[in-house]
């Protein structure tokens, strides 16, 4: 037990600065005191690599409706259709903010260019410098973030979230290198988690670094409801060659008019669907991952001929990372394959961001906030985490200014430090093997028993560490634990959670998988 200041450092203490962070840092900044901090330097993070764009219904053949049909259908049943309502109705006016804060996106003739992505019925996906939308909007929110109101903390990785006796979240701990570590505290009115995805954790991925799954670690350690684990969403095409990093390349090339075909020229994503291209991404991935399988092949191959030169205007970093390996987009055929992308689920959130421990608060994508169902819509993703991510600053607020300051926190990491012989190294890699070998694209339950098994272990072997990379590395194990278990325990497949032994959707199965530190599993059958 630690003794905390009194008054708190923070009204509102904000973990990661990818766009869900800046967002909710941005909106909560002018009327309170505001932290934003982050493991790596501000612009690391998933956001800054986002290509596609944003799915918004501002173009005037589309509507809200329409939105919310196509998510709804790629969910699979298990969106949160109240969760939906609330994407596809504000995300117009967060767009319109991201404009009055400074992004530019891509327009022609003053008019906001809209395209069209894999199971959108309509143009809709904002882009900016082409394929740099990621980038434009993580620099618009940072030059203003800069520019003044709330402190930001770089390099500091929160190890653990304070609570108070009474079970009421109250700050975090930040650890910073060192054997033994260092841990400081911070202690905030409310805590909005904003820590990103774990799609880092699979041997093969697009996600950068930072992807480890740290906050669902943090949020269920401290004793929130995480649900919605077993959904890892694969993404189809990242590149595939020897050497070169899992890139992701855009479905928006595929909107475009890029074909996805096999070594013969076969566009064999029709012979399962007949959106062909344009099917949504489970359907996508499983039909490539079943095409390896068959030819014992390691990629299929994306064609953009049909975009002629256009191909490398409209999508440029596209066009310079492939040239980096010898490829000209505009005639060579791209070596693709399915790598993990990601997380559907995390931390339970209601339409507010609020988790289920009081003054714990999370947006983007460490949330499950039930908008994505079973899988997600391709860019909806920078949506949820701009709509979410300003209703969980202003529920932040709200509950900051009512609740009394908190004085006394115990920290929710283990409290009985001991050392690990583990070699980190080692650690990693049988994480990313096993969630790969045992938890990929397509599952079954003997590879989701020897993955958890491992995980387990890993998690294991590095409970109490001292050292921040062992801390790291559990953290990462025990969300990687999550996911195995989740994936176990869901005897179906739906949306992006395929297993072969169990090849159908099952309506047993029409609800959330939640799970909890001390209470276990419990299913939320949806009505
Ligand atoms: C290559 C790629 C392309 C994509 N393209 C699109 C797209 O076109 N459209 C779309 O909608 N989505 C896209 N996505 C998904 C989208 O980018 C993410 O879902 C979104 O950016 C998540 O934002 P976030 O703020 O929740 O997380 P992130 O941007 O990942 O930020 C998380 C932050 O938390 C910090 N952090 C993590 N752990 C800790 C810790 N323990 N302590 C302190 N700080 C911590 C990280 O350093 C980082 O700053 C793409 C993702 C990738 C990887």
């Amino acid at each position: 037990m630690i003794t905390t200041a009194r008054p708190t450092d923070y009204d509102v203490l904000v973990v990661g600065s990818g766009i869900a962070g800046l967002s909710a840092a941005l909106t909560a900044a002018p009327s309170a005191r505001v932290a934003v901090v982050t493991k790596g330097a501000l612009d690391d993070g998933c956001s800054r690599y986002a290509q596609g764009g944003i799915a918004a219904a501002v173009g005037d053949d589309d509507s809200t409706e329409l939105h919310f049909e196509d998510t709804i259908a790629a969910g699979r049943g298990l969106c949160h259709a109240d969760a939906v309502r609330v994407l596809v109705e504000e995300g117009p006016a967060r767009i319109r903010q991201l404009i009055e804060w400074g992004v530019a996106f891509d327009t022609q003739d003053g008019e906001l260019l809209l395209a069209r992505e894999a199971a959108h019925s309509r143009a809709r996906i904002l882009h900016a410098r082409g394929d740099g939308t990621g980038l434009e909007v993580e620099t618009a929110l940072i030059r203003r973030l800069r520019a003044g109101g709330a402190r930001v903390v770089e390099h500091a990785d929160v190890s653990g979230i304070l609570t108070t006796s009474d079970g009421v979240c109250c700050g975090v701990s930040i650890t910073t290198s060192g054997t033994p570590a260092q841990s400081t505290s911070l202690t905030a009115s409310a805590v909005v988690l904003a820590s990103g995805g774990a799609s880092r954790l699979w041997r093969n991925s697009t996600n950068p670094k930072s992807a480890t799954g740290d906050g669902v670690a943090l949020g269920y350690n401290a004793g929130a409801d995480v649900s919605g684990m077993e959904f890892s969403q694969f993404h189809p095409t990242a590149l595939a060659m020897e050497g070169a990093p899992r890139f992701l390349i855009s479905e928006a090339v595929r909107g475009e008019g890029a074909l996805i075909v096999n070594r013969d020229g076969h566009r064999f994503v029709f012979d399962v669907d007949p959106r062909g291209e344009l099917a949504g991404r489970d359907v996508v991935a499983r039909a490539i991952w079943d095409e390896l399988g068959r030819s014992g092949e390691r990629c299929v191959y994306l064609d953009c001929s049909p975009l002629g030169a256009r191909a490398a205007m409209r999508f440029p970093t596209i066009a310079a990372t492939c040239a980096k390996y010898g490829l000209d987009i505009t005639h060579d055929p791209i070596p693709v394959a399915p790598a993990a992308h990601y997380m559907v689920g995390g931390v339970c959130t209601d339409l507010d961001g609020a988790t289920s421990l009081p003054g714990l608060f999370a947006c983007g994508e460490v949330a499950h906030s039930g908008v994505h169902g079973a899988n997600r819509l391709a860019s909806n993703s920078l949506l949820e985490s701009l709509v979410f991510s300003k209703r969980a600053a202003h529920a932040a607020l709200g509950w900051a200014a009512e609740s009394p300051p908190a004085d006394a926190a115990s920290i929710s990491r283990s409290p009985s430090p001991r050392a690990s012989t583990v070699d980190p190294r080692e650690g990693w890699d049988t994480l990313h093997d096993a969630l790969w070998t045992g938890a990929g694209v397509v599952r079954d339950a003997a590879g989701l028993e020897a993955a958890g098994r491992a995980c387990a272990s890993v998690a294991a072997s590095t409970a109490g560490a001292t050292a921040l990379p062992m801390m790291q590395l559990h953290a990462a194990a025990s969300t990687a634990s999550l996911v195995c278990t989740a994936a176990l325990a869901r005897e179906e497949s739906r949306g992006c959670h395929l297993r072969s032994d169990l090849p159908q959707a099952s309506d047993q199965w029409h609800g959330d998988l939640v799970m909890h530190k001390d209470r276990g599993a419990r299913f939320d059958r949806h009505l």
